[in-house]
């Protein structure tokens, strides 16, 4: 017998998650890929002897990857090599005031408890109940596919639901057990890669601090990255067809069904498609209005999470004082936080990222180099332009050079920047931003762009905009959901 054909768009980690699971259920599986090279968001690039991973750099949940290859009888290790971070990050407060987060949790408690007293047997409470959310959150709740409400009805699932402060807001919940606002900072920081604010992400989420301070930071050697190749792989070797520099350009329909999808170099037949490209551009610009799931308004009216304005930048030098991961809370997050959720707008004095891959990792940069990725959020669907982005260049250099005591500016011998224009034309990002939809109540399970399309029965979506949300974890096990949902109903 024939198999069935699926399509995918995409090859981000929910394309290429999807397109594996598609293929491992018996589809014949073929991927469609507008860019010259596959992992949407977490591509790579090399230049001048530097190597930049584009997008994520914290490797968090290494159970989550483990259990995806586990699915196809892999392991991590086959594809890549993981080291835990120790220290696991740095988080600088100010001059002089860097705190570097240590992996081993007796130090960590140790830490807290030096900062305030009794902090550390909080913590310790603290990360009980957050273990209790990451083990209903991340192994029951992030599998549903969000389509139903009866989804949640089992008794269990509901006491567990109740149980995990949904309604109770992040903020209120860190303010429970700490007073200090350092520790506050340091436990509110995990939810802002959710894309929203602690005040309107809800307690649940406190499983990310769980992932963050018990189950470590990792770092697959030679990159993020790895993973993708390590997916990629992982696709081929089960049959799917990648074909990049694929732009599908229209999804058409006929009676309630896709009959096929139109790309840059010609047209392609199926019986299920998946877009795993961002939801709103297949929506709005692959579909006949008459098949959206949304209208313009509904679009308008979704949080989206923020953009990033982003650097690449190679040194010719060694930096003292900088870890692999730095997160520079130097200066108030509330104006900035306002300029991103409440007002958008360019923000004054911003707080920022900064990664060292080369810390960590010789193969990222030529020997005595070092390489520096930036990261400031910023609010989705701002006007940029190259003058914007050199002025936080030189003041988040600035800030960095007066916090490690050296001159880094002068020692700049490679430099891209990267912003919202960058993030429309490489994945045609709904105003540009960089992690999708903010994980907030009102934006949670069912609340989600659905999973599936309502008006064509062989239409689906995966990807940080629908269900479970923004992150790698999230994504790759989103395009999970999507094909056991393909396997019930076409399989
Ligand atoms: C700067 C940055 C930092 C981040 N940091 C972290 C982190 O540290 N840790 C973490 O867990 N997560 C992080 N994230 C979030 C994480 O990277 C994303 O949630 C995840 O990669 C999204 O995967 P996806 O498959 O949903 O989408 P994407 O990666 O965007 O994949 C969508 C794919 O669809 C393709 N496409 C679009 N339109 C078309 C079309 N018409 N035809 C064909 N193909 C098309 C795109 O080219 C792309 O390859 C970060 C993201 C960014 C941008």
């Amino acid at each position: 017998m024939m198999s069935k054909k699926a399509l995918v768009i995409g090859s981000g980690f929910a394309g290429l998650s999807a397109a594996s699971s598609l293929a491992q259920k018996g589809f014949d599986t073929t991927i469609l890929e507008k860019n010259s090279s596959i992992g949407g968001r977490a591509r790579q690039f090399s230049d001048s002897g530097f190597t930049f991973d584009m997008g994520p750099s914290w490797y968090w949940m290494p159970d989550v990857f483990e259990s995806y290859f586990k699915r196809f009888g892999k392991s991590v290790s086959d594809y890549y090599q993981l080291k835990r971070l120790d220290p696991s990050y740095q988080v600088v407060y100010g001059q002089n005031d860097g705190m570097p987060i240590p992996a081993e949790m007796k130090e960590l408690e140790a830490l807290f408890e030096s900062i305030e007293k009794g902090a550390g047997l909080q913590l310790r409470e603290f990360l009980k109940q957050a273990a209790y959310k990451y083990e209903v959150g991340i192994n029951k709740l992030v599998y549903k596919p969000g389509r139903s409400l009866s989804e949640f009805a089992s008794l269990k699932l509901l006491v567990d639901v109740i149980r995990m402060d949904v309604f109770q807001s992040m903020s209120k919940h860190v303010r429970k057990f700490f007073r200090h606002p350092k520790l506050i900072q340091l436990m509110e920081f995990p939810v802002l890669f959710l894309g929203a604010l602690p005040q309107n992400t809800p307690a649940l989420y406190s499983l990310m601090n769980y992932a963050d301070m018990s189950l470590g930071t990792w770092y697959p050697e030679g990159g993020m990255h790895k993973i993708v190749e390590g997916m990629g792989s992982l696709a081929e070797e089960l049959g799917v067809h990648i074909l990049t520099n694929h732009a599908v350009e229209k999804i058409v329909s006929t009676n309630g069904r896709v009959s096929k999808v139109i790309t840059n170099q010609g047209e392609f037949t199926a019986d299920v498609i998946v877009a795993g490209a961002d939801y709103h551009h297949v929506e709005t610009q692959l579909l006949d209005p008459k098949d959206r799931n949304y209208s313009d308004k509904y679009w308008d009216n979704r949080v989206m999470a923020p953009s990033s304005l982003l650097y690449y930048v190679g040194l010719n030098k060694r930096i003292d004082g900088l870890l692999h991961h730095n997160l520079f809370f130097d200066t108030d997050f509330a104006p900035h936080a306002h300029n991103i959720y409440t007002d958008p707008q360019w923000p004054e004095d911003p707080l920022f990222y900064a990664s060292l891959t080369s810390k960590t990792d010789a193969t990222v940069a030529p020997e005595g180099h070092e390489n520096l990725f930036l990261l400031i959020p910023v609010a989705p669907g701002l006007e940029e332009n190259e003058e914007i982005r050199d002025r936080y260049f030189d003041m988040i250099m600035t800030r960095m050079e007066r916090f490690t005591g050296q001159a880094l500016k002068d020692h700049v011998v490679y430099y891209r920047s990267y912003a919202h224009k960058d993030f429309k034309d490489d994945y045609n990002s709904f105003k540009g931003n960089a992690y999708g939809l903010a994980n907030t109540l009102k934006q949670t399970a069912i609340l989600k762009p659905s999973l599936k399309s309502k008006k064509l029965k062989n239409l689906y979506f995966t990807g940080q905009l629908t269900t479970p949300g923004p992150g790698v974890p999230p994504s790759l096990i989103s395009g999970l959901v999507v094909a056991d949902e393909i396997e019930k109903e076409h399989g």
